[in-house]
């Protein structure tokens, strides 16, 4: 509950409570961004070196590796994620984010002018000051870190505001941040309620650019609230309806395609913004490729995330439950075929284990066909051609990723092309690694792009200097 001051951290594979974590109200929020000011001014960190920065934040990558057994198990217990995907994904993946943008710290260059000889103009990168994150419960440490990294090897205060389920690991990084000599204040973490504490920092005049992930319905409020303020820069990662897009010759790709279509519906239990929830199948495949996903989908081990062998978890709580329950149905109803899955496993009271599952043919306005479910739930259709695929692929008010399987090198760079998303990857379910930009198109994102250098463009600002020579 937003009135809650005490938040409950309870484990989604048992119902059983973890911690309790103090909200932050309004009142914090706003007194941390004034700290922050008065830190960002003192020049203790904006004025320090870039490259002094990239050391410290490099030593913070050294002490997250030195507690990624503690941190992949706090993400895990959180957010109900496999610990095994947390220790060979999100906390490399996270401590990979902080050493890349240490080591970029003194890369990001400004410009000069084509100025006449009387003047110099030129432009430098510089921070805002005060900057905020807020980061979403699927992926607590890596959304955090793509964002601490950029943010403060750029030489701003970050205030930084985790979902309410999964506070612990970016409270843990915030220890060791101060640990390794980030100095106070610099990366500021509160824990709290989205309407209140992520309502407070959409709202702050202070806080001068924030950086969300999280849902579509979520980013709109955010971006309202900006332009109501002080017209923060907004940058944002929301929601995806991804498409896995098969041409007639993808079965050449075998058990790797299946072993990726598998992680891209399921990973996450499907609580994933790049799930590839809609499969676009050519009729010629279809039938093989139905077998071979069903059963794969039934050889997942679905069990509690602590256990190393387990692959995919419960789903976060009742509401997502609720939500991923009545798009199965609604689904069903309208005619389409659940080949798989279709019903919550045996379960704790207050834990929601719910079977992967697969629907052909559902109505194309049915939410499994149309909606962002985030649960472990795929819809299949089958296409004829190449431009129907592409329509069908396209037809959503996302953008954010999609994936094409063919051997055919022209039919890979048309239909890539054609895409409406932000990221594509051909054969493969891939974001690519921290050297490539990820980001939305469409209602999947807005204002910028994360990881890679481009990452600098959400957290500094340009400066236009001209001096005039005589
Ligand atoms: P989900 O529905 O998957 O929880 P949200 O977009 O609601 O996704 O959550 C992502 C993050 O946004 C969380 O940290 C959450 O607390 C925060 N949040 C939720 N509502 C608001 C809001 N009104 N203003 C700012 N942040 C919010």
């Amino acid at each position: 509950m937003s009135g809650d001051r005490q938040m409950r951290i309870v484990d989604p594979s048992t119902g059983s409570l973890l911690a309790t974590v103090t909200a932050s109200s309004a009142a914090e929020v706003d007194a941390a961004a004034e700290r922050a000011r008065v830190v960002h001014r003192s020049g203790t960190w904006s004025g320090l070196d870039p490259r002094e920065r990239g050391e410290t934040l490099l030593r913070l990558a050294a002490a997250m590796e030195r507690d990624a057994e503690l941190l992949a198990r706090l993400d895990s217990e959180d957010g109900g994620k496999p610990v095994t995907d947390c220790i060979t994904g999100d906390v490399p993946g996270a401590i990979e984010a902080i050493r890349w943008f240490s080591e970029a710290a003194d890369k990001v260059y400004g410009r000069v002018a084509p100025t006449g000889r009387g003047a110099l103009g030129f432009t430098t990168r510089e921070p805002f000051g005060v900057v905020a994150a807020i980061t979403p419960w699927n992926y607590p440490l890596a959304m955090a870190a793509w964002k601490i990294g950029p943010a403060l090897a750029a030489g701003n205060c970050l205030l930084l505001k985790p979902a309410e389920a999964t506070p612990r690991s970016a409270l843990h990084v915030q220890e060791v941040a101060a640990e390794v000599g980030v100095p106070e204040g610099v990366l500021t973490v509160l824990p709290g309620h989205g309407d209140v504490a992520g309502a407070a920092l959409s709202a702050s005049p202070v806080v001068g650019a924030l950086s969300f992930t999280g849902s579509t319905a979520t980013g709109r409020r955010i971006l309202e609230s900006a332009a109501r303020s002080n017209f923060k820069r907004v940058s944002l990662e929301m929601g995806g309806k991804s498409p896995q897009v098969l041409l007639d010759d993808a079965l050449r790709y075998d058990d790797e395609l299946f072993d990726d279509m598998v992680v891209a519906a399921f990973l996450s239990s499907g609580q994933n913004c790049t799930a590839g929830s809609r499969v676009l199948v050519h009729r010629s495949i279809a039938a093989a490729v139905v077998d071979r996903f069903v059963a794969a989908a039934e050889a997942l081990r679905v069990g509690s995330p602590a256990d190393p062998a387990t692959q995919m978890g419960p789903l976060i709580d009742g509401a997502a439950y609720e939500r991923v329950a009545a798009a199965v149905d609604e689904a069903r109803a309208g005619g389409g075929t659940v080949l798989t899955g279709g019903h919550r496993l045996d379960s704790a009271p207050g834990a929601y284990f719910y079977a992967p599952t697969v629907v052909a043919d559902p109505p194309l306005d049915a939410d499994v066909w149309a909606a962002e479910v985030f649960g472990p739930v795929v819809a299949i259709r089958t296409f004829d051609t190449v431009d129907e695929a592409v329509d069908l692929a396209n037809e959503t008010s996302y953008g954010l990723a999609a994936s094409l399987w063919t051997a055919d090198l022209d039919r890979a760079l048309d239909v890539s092309r054609r895409l409406e998303a932000g990221v594509v990857s051909v054969n493969s379910y891939s974001e690519g690694d921290i050297t490539m930009p990820f980001g939305g198109w469409k209602q999947s994102g807005f204002g910028g792009t994360e990881k890679s250098l481009s990452a600098f463009d959400q957290w500094t600002r340009e400066k236009m200097t001209w001096i005039h020579t005589r």
